[in-house]
């Protein structure tokens, strides 16, 4: 099960766009609302703390995750 389903780029951006500026977002693919998990911040031995969330639909089991912080970008 190495090969999970994934959105592309455009799609993955469009959630965090969405999200950072409704609160939520809705999976382009199912339509239907993903739910926001945060994950715990300042564990990483980074020296300090950063909010990330995770967006994953019922659906089909996509999932985005990033972080709060604004500018990030890999
Ligand atoms: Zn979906």
């Amino acid at each position: 099960m190495a090969d999970a389903a994934q959105f592309s780029l455009a799609e993955e951006r469009a959630v965090r766009e969405t999200y950072a500026r409704d609160g939520h977002a809705d999976c382009p693919r199912c339509a239907v609302r993903m739910q926001a998990k945060a994950l715990g911040g300042g564990s990483f031995g980074l020296g300090y703390a950063r909010r990330r969330e995770w967006l994953l639909c019922p659906g089909c089991h996509r999932s985005v995750l990033f972080d709060l912080k604004r500018g990030t970008r890999n």
